[in-house]
């Protein structure tokens, strides 16, 4: 049946409630594609992997047992604590890369609430929230900083401002193909700090995924440097 048939069949008044949009096109589920009223649906959301405990007092990683993991021990980061609200597979991961590379901004906004509403879960003392940023080129040609979206959402739920004084100099590679080593250099000096606003500051780094944690322990580095009281980090995922 065409679009102009079908509309003949429906009564006047449907109209009042409903957009003719929505009635053509129903809203899908981003992630499963089915018909569905939220941006992610609830059958979807209820397979996210949620990070459970005993996690790392200070990264945040699944351990064996309470306490601090090895890597942190050995070598302890410039953040004082670093949170992930899910496991980066399956849905979350699928949710990541469309909002990413498909540049679905609704689905970043469902999902910087998701991160919004975790962080004010964990109720931290922080003064500024800033988002891990990228380099002028890179912003180019996505259009967009997928962190910046997620914390702006983040800093709407938890009454916290927002600074952008955090700049990438260095865009780094795709570290998936990179070893521990590689990947340490990959991210070495790639950030600076363009003012003095953060100084004295408990800041909350936002990002969307933590791999290695090289990249937030690199920006905690470039942020402690400048005088900056505290750093703690949370992601959406966390790889493992
Ligand atoms: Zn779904
Ligand atoms: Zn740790």
């Amino acid at each position: 049946m065409n679009c102009q048939r079908l509309l003949e069949r429906i009564p006047l008044y449907a109209f009042q409630d409903m957009l003719l949009k929505e009635l053509l096109f129903p809203s899908r589920c981003l992630v499963c594609r089915r018909i569905s009223k939220d941006v992610i649906c609830n059958e979807c959301l209820s397979k996210v992997s949620l990070i459970k405990s005993p996690i790392c007092e200070i990264c945040g990683s699944p351990i064996e047992n309470d306490g601090i993991c090895y890597k942190c021990k050995v070598s302890p980061p410039y953040f004082s604590k670093a949170r992930s609200y899910a496991l980066y597979e399956g849905v979350m991961r699928t949710a990541i890369i469309r909002f990413k590379f498909e540049k679905r901004k609704s689905l970043g906004l469902f999902l910087g609430e998701m991160l919004g509403k975790f962080a004010s879960r964990l109720a931290w003392n922080v003064d500024f929230i800033v988002p891990i940023p990228l380099s002028k080129e890179r912003l180019k040609s996505r259009g967009f900083n997928q962190s910046e979206i997620l914390a702006l959402e983040v800093s709407k739920i938890l009454r916290v401002p927002i600074s952008l004084s955090l700049i990438r100099i260095k865009e780094t590679k795709p570290s998936i193909n990179l070893n521990v080593e590689e990947r340490l250099n990959n991210i070495n000096r790639a950030f600076l700090l363009s003012d003095n606003s953060l100084k004295g500051k408990r800041v909350l780094l936002v990002d969307d995924v933590y791999t290695t944690g090289a990249t937030i322990n690199e920006a905690g580095k470039t942020l402690l440097e400048r005088d900056i009281k505290e750093v703690r980090a949370i992601t959406l995922a966390r790889e493992l």
